[in-house]
């Protein structure tokens, strides 16, 4: 069963494209114009730019598709709702990573001598306690 049109889109080549949502899983937009025939690409850059440019219909039913990405004023992704899908995972952009490679020894914190000056602090304010106590009880 075909998709009902929700919207129009000026196509890339300028006509006037049908916008078309998929009920599957990610709720994708797809267009369909007579200059450009069906486009079912499904990149965020392109779900984005139909979300963002496509005149829908007042009271469609309307999703956002999964992958829509919010951009800041300078265009770089802002992050908002960053949502990358399975199928869209570009292998480049992993880090190295050799599996070899040992993992960086931790050196324990050198830490143990610095409760002392603490702790003898510590003693000598109950000592002059104790001190100022037994002076005071001096007849
Ligand atoms: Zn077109």
């Amino acid at each position: 069963m075909a998709n009902e049109v929700i919207g129009h889109w000026r196509c890339d080549a300028g006509g006037q494209a049908d916008v078309m949502q998929t009920k599957r899983r990610g709720h994708h937009l797809y267009t369909n114009c007579a200059c450009c025939g069906l486009d079912q690409r499904t990149g965020a850059k392109r779900q984005t730019q139909l979300w963002n440019e496509a005149k829908f219909f007042a009271g469609a039913k309307l999703e956002k598709p999964s992958n829509v990405q919010y951009l800041t004023e300078d265009g770089t992704e802002g992050g908002d709702q960053p949502q990358p899908t399975q199928t869209e995972r570009e292998p480049e952009g992993e880090p190295d990573f050799d599996p070899g490679e040992p993992e960086p020894e931790t050196e324990p914190e050198p830490t143990p001598g610095r409760s002392w000056p603490r702790l003898i602090a510590g003693v000598t304010l109950i000592g002059s306690a104790i001190g100022g106590w037994v002076w005071t009880r001096k007849p």
